[in-house]
């Protein structure tokens, strides 16, 4: 973090004083330049009339030229038609001599030339002298010009240095900055790290609170969500083997107490023996559904790759469901009503299924009234099918409708037992449903009656 800082900070300071430093030379030799050729053109203009580029001794001019020279350190060497040197600052050339360039020689085509020497540190500017009579321009001559850049190179470096000054502050500034922010920005990660590492210990009590900005305030929020969740997760667990203990020691205790009194007790008429053992029988009946309904429930929650799906017509299913219990209802004088509003093939796991359905319409029998009546339906759309159990039963009350689906929840104890419950048929069932991506509803009204509505999509969805 501290290297992407300084580097999203630095790099593009470096690049804008890079840029604005070379812009500015261009600029400046460009303006000198132009400053070069006026001076050059009023020269000329003054020269022209004097015949000084015919050799004549003309001192104003060559004062002139020679002002000129110094005021741009730099020096001027003048050239006429012949290519004989009229004039050079430097006094190095005379008239005897000659100046044959490129530049001057271009210049007689009517080229000027303009070249920066940047490792020397000046400027070379070759024009042509013109004569303007009436109706032509003839050029007459040429001026090499020489300035000097030290000028422009003595506000450049001054321009450099204090850019160096300010990227050095700005860069230390990054750096704090870059250090403050990355320590604030990793100090409460560090935290959740040493907080999970913490609860992988075992130490589940703990919560984690750690202020810093909005989003790791929600990590440590969403965290501890998920602490808590586990916490229930144990919790149930734990709640679970107690109960499972407890309800499988009840039949065992039944079983124990009437064996234990038929032992106690001499000269036992055998009718009281049969009655103590067709109860014995009951209580092992109801410990064997304890276990098998526990053993569906652990089966169920192992992974849903257990899933044996294939495409099943779900009329036929209820159909086959309501024959086995349609005799049970009669014993209670209960009506049992089917309806489907369309055929309906759906992939899903036909025993799994069954059971859960199985496990709705046989409570809408076990808790109904005497003469009461079970209505089952069955639609579907392009998406889901929708499977309706309602009965005319004694209902749950409103403040329990949420337990109902946890393992042994029953909201008459009793009379569960009598009717041979065990609390687990809707954790059964409601673990199918979810298996199918499904979802399960219930409505009721305590003494009105019972509507679970149950959804489950036509095609199974790993
Ligand atoms: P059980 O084996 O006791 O029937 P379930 O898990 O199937 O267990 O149901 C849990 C409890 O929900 C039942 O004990 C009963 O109190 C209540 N219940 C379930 N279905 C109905 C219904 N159709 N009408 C009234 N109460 C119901």
């Amino acid at each position: 973090m501290l290297f992407a800082f300084i580097v999203i900070g630095v790099i593009p300071l470096y690049l804008f004083t890079h840029i604005l430093l070379n812009s500015y030379m261009d600029k400046a030799v460009g303006n000198k330049f132009t400053q070069m050729q006026n001076q050059i053109i009023m020269l000329s203009n003054q020269m022209l009339p004097t015949g000084y580029l015919t050799l004549a001794d003309v001192p104003e001019i060559g004062a002139e030229v020679n002002r000129i020279a110094d005021v741009y350190q730099g020096r001027i060497v003048i050239v006429n038609n012949n290519l004989n040197i009229v004039e050079d600052t430097y006094g190095l050339y005379d008239a005897n001599k000659y100046l044959v360039s490129k530049e001057v020689i271009q210049c007689f085509s009517g080229n000027s030339s303009r070249v920066h020497d940047k490792e020397n540190n000046y400027l070379i500017l070759t024009q042509p002298i013109t004569h303007t009579t009436e109706d032509q321009k003839v050029i007459v001559g040429a001026i090499v010009m020489n300035a000097s850049t030290k000028d422009i190179q003595t506000i450049l470096s001054t321009m450099e240095q204090r850019a160096i000054i300010f990227s050095l502050a700005l860069a230390m500034f990054i750096v704090i900055f870059a250090l403050y922010f990355s320590g604030k920005l990793t100090n409460p990660l560090t935290k959740v790290v040493s907080s999970i590492d913490h609860l992988t210990e075992g130490y589940m009590d703990e919560e984690v609170s750690i202020k810093g900005y909005y989003e790791i305030e929600k990590i440590s929020d969403s965290f501890n969500k998920m602490i808590n969740r586990m916490k229930k997760i144990e919790d149930t667990r734990q709640e679970f083997v107690s109960n499972v203990s407890h309800e499988l020691k009840t039949p065992i205790t039944s079983i124990k107490v009437l064996a234990d009194s038929l032992l106690m007790q001499e000269d036992i008429p055998v009718e009281l023996y049969r009655e103590f053992l067709v109860d014995i029988t009951e209580e092992i009946e109801r410990e064997n559904k304890i276990i098998n309904d526990l053993l569906s429930l652990v089966k169920l929650n192992k992974t849903a790759g257990d899933m044996n799906i294939s495409s099943i017509n779900i009329n036929e299913l209820l159909e086959q469901i309501l024959k086995r219990l349609r005799p049970i209802a009669k014993k209670q004088n209960i009506e049992v009503i089917y309806e489907s509003f369309r055929p309906v093939i759906a992939e899903v796991d036909e025993v799994k299924i069954s059971l859960a359905i199985s496990n709705l319409i046989e409570n809408a029998i076990k808790y109904n009234t005497p003469d009461g009546w079970v209505r089952v339906s069955l639609n579907a759309d392009h998406k889901y099918l929708f499977i309706k159990v309602s009965d005319s039963g004694i209902g749950i009350p409103e403040e329990v409708q949420d337990l109902i689906f946890e393992r042994f929840y029953r909201v008459d104890k009793a009379r569960s037992r009598e009717t041979g419950g065990t609390g687990l048929g809707l954790a059964i069932t409601r673990n199918v449903i979810q298996m199918h991506r499904g979802a399960i509803r219930v409505y009721s009204k305590e003494g009105e009656g019972t509507t679970f509505n149950v959804r489950i999509p036509l095609n199974y969805i790993a």
